[in-house]
């Protein structure tokens, strides 16, 4: 080949290598805005994530999402203003308590008019996808593209509701082999992947895991075989300093390991059958336990390598920069203290959830923000992120100065709590109460109200409780009415009417709990 000619194809093939290099780069970086990648997974507890050293700090390792806070920041005292499922999920994508969506319990449907942080980014430039677990019963409004799993879907071979496929009810769907939380990260690089890549994206990765039954992937089932997992203090409470409105009541570790003996419903445990027989309750507890938390650990093992891939994802496309990532839960969730499991609980360990977030150009690496957030808040971050005006109805308050250390001064030191749902199954009475730096006060009601998924006719004894957790971190001392807290008592009482007006609790609409109110105020 004549040189000349072949220098010459050397240079064109230059030239077509820097266009198309060129184009793809301009593809992506005409988003000014920041791109949100919001993971969230269910009943994960800030306990079991090694950045916040908690009570398994020594047993458990979770780098990868440790890396978004490495890198970031992380809120120490960020509350869910009500621990369960659907109405935590309600409030994170509206911004509103349960009260004024309607989605008081898991039974209680997100109304598809209502405005939300998807339909906002959507209307307003960005493209949006909601893959996982959505648990809102009504077919997600607000994303170009979504793929979500019917109710709690399942650990192994899941089926997904799709975009562009009829919403129906059923637990029916495209069906993916695998386990789930694999599933959904692959689905979300897909979209990311085969995305316009016009509009700065917002994704929201939602795992099923870890909620409970605990199924973990085949490849970690034996890990932590060698392990003793490292008791709760409050695993036995004796729960005599308890009122009588909480004392008998929850899901407890001898509740659980019946189960995992029995297994319900004509099938066995899923992670295997626990033997239990001729065990004194203490020793079923001890068991119960260890089972319980081996296989909650090996399914977080799960989300941190998937939150890996997603992380190094972002590393190979050079996404970084420009891309918002917060790791987070629906809410906390009980690993054995105070012999529960799952949630529902004021108590601090479902009330508390995890918060990691990523943004390199704002936030600086390894920060830590010890203000008072709950799921209120995120809707307004999210907005704030995404140059979006805060709907007047929305009832938080973004913390974004917050994660840079510049705490507005009226910042708030106190979050009201609601947990409507009175349901005979879960054994939880219903309570509200509020959670200050220094104590909490409950009210527990113990009626349903007639709202949906409540047992009529469980009724459970009022009562009120009383932390002081500055010096009682666990809450295994109820204080209420003891002599020398009247006065606290007296002004979180006033907090907590206070709450009630500023969030607008429609107490009007439940005149049987208003009479409870009344009467026992100041009992
Ligand atoms: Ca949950």
């Amino acid at each position: 080949m004549n040189k000349n000619y072949s220098t010459l194809l050397f240079i064109a093939g230059l030239l077509t290598i820097q266009i198309i290099g060129f184009a793809g780069c301009k593809k992506k970086e005409t988003a000014k805005k920041p791109n949100i990648l919001w993971i969230m997974c269910d009943d994960h507890t800030a306990n079991t994530i090694s950045s916040y050293k908690m009570r398994f700090a020594d047993v458990i390792e979770t780098p990868n999402i440790d890396r978004i806070a490495n890198e970031g920041a992380m809120l120490n005292n960020c509350y869910v203003t009500n621990s369960i499922c659907t109405p935590s999920r309600a409030t994170i994508m509206t911004g509103k308590y349960g009260h004024k969506t309607g989605v008081y319990t898991l039974w209680d449907d997100l109304k598809v008019e209502d405005e939300t942080v998807a339909t906002l980014l959507q209307k307003n430039g960005y493209e949006t996808a909601m893959i996982g677990k959505w648990h809102l019963h009504t077919q997600p409004q607000g994303f170009d593209y979504y793929s979500v799993l019917p109710g709690q879907g399942l650990y192994h071979n899941p089926v997904f509701k799709e975009t562009g496929t009829k919403w129906t009810t059923g637990k029916e769907g495209k069906k993916y082999n695998g386990y789930v939380t694999d599933v959904i990260t692959d689905n979300s690089l897909n979209w990311l992947d085969n995305r316009e890549g016009v509009k700065p994206f917002f994704l929201m990765l939602h795992h099923k895991a870890p909620h409970g039954l605990w199924e973990y992937a085949e490849r970690h089932e034996h890990l932590y075989d060698e392990v003793t997992i490292p008791e709760p203090e409050s695993l036995n409470e004796d729960k005599t300093h308890r009122s009588e409105g909480s004392r008998t009541f929850g899901r407890d570790m001898l509740n659980l390991s019946q189960r995992m003996y029995e297994g319900k419903r004509g099938k066995d445990y899923p992670t295997g059958k626990l033997d239990i027989e001729g065990m004194s309750d203490e020793e079923r507890i001890a068991a119960a336990y260890q089972k319980y938390l081996k296989d909650y650990l090996r399914v977080v093992a799960a989300i941190d390598e998937n939150v890996g891939k997603v992380l190094e994802y972002l590393d190979e496309k050079g996404l970084n920069e420009n891309t918002i990532v917060v790791y987070t839960s629906d809410q906390g969730m009980f690993l054995g203290e105070h012999s529960y499991y799952d949630k529902r609980w004021i108590y601090d360990e479902s009330l508390k959830m995890p918060f990691l977030i990523r943004k390199p150009d704002e936030i600086k690496a390894g920060s830590q923000c010890d203000d008072m957030i709950t799921n209120l808040d995120f809707a307004e971050l999210i907005l704030d992120y995404g140059g979006v005006t805060v709907p007047n109805d929305m009832q938080g308050k973004s913390f974004r100065k917050n994660l840079i250390g510049k705490t507005p001064e009226d910042w708030q030191q106190s979050m009201y709590y609601h947990y409507w749902m009175q349901f005979e199954g879960s054994e939880v009475p219903a309570h509200f109460g509020v959670r200050t730096h220094d104590y909490k006060l409950i009210f527990f009601y113990g009626r349903g109200m007639g709202l949906n998924g409540t047992t009529e006719g469980w009724n459970t004894p009022i009562g009120w409780e009383l932390y002081d957790l500055k010096n009682d971190p666990n809450e295994m001392n109820n204080i209420y009415g003891k002599s020398g807290y009247d006065q606290i008592t007296k002004e979180l009482k006033t907090e907590l009417k206070r709450l009630q007006t500023k969030y607008e609790v429609n107490l009007e609409d439940f005149p049987e709990l208003q009479t409870i109110i009344n009467e026992n105020w100041n009992k």
